[in-house]
């Protein structure tokens, strides 16, 4: 189901991907590296690598098991529109997102660019309120 989250603006995360690397000034104090490094001294699943890009497919289904409507945070250890992130893996995510009517999904981005190109080739026609 993904990880219930103390974020107070969202009520879960879900990582299919962690890992990134630095694209603006405003990754200079990138929470998800300082966690990933600390998640990785702790031996947690997925952060062998610590803050380096790693896809973990294994974990596309989570939002499906869980029934009770939540908001999801996706992604929160990554960005979903990296550069190294195929549109493959992309596509799944978004996939998932349209089989889970359910919940609601925030993906964040530093990428915006590539979000809006994915979103503008992805069929939204399921996500009546797909925005970036
Ligand atoms: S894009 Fe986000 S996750 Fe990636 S380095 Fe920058 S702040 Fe961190």
């Amino acid at each position: 189901m993904g990880q219930l989250s103390k974020i107070e603006w969202t009520e879960a995360t879900w990582n299919p991907a962690v890992g990134c690397t630095k694209m603006s000034p405003a990754c200079q104090n990138c929470y998800a590296e300082a966690m990933s490094h600390r998640l990785k001294a702790m031996g947690v699943n997925g952060y062998a690598d610590g803050f380096k890009l790693t896809l973990l497919p294994e974990r596309l289904a989570d939002p499906m098991q869980r029934k009770r409507s939540t908001i999801y945070f996706v992604n929160p250890m990554n960005d979903l529109f990296h550069e190294r992130i195929p549109a493959s893996h992309i596509r799944q995510v978004f996939d998932v997102m349209k089989k889970a009517p359910q919940h609601a999904f925030q993906v964040l981005t530093k990428r915006a660019d590539k979000g809006e190109g994915f979103v503008a080739s992805y069929d939204a026609s399921h996500h009546p309120y797909l925005a970036l």
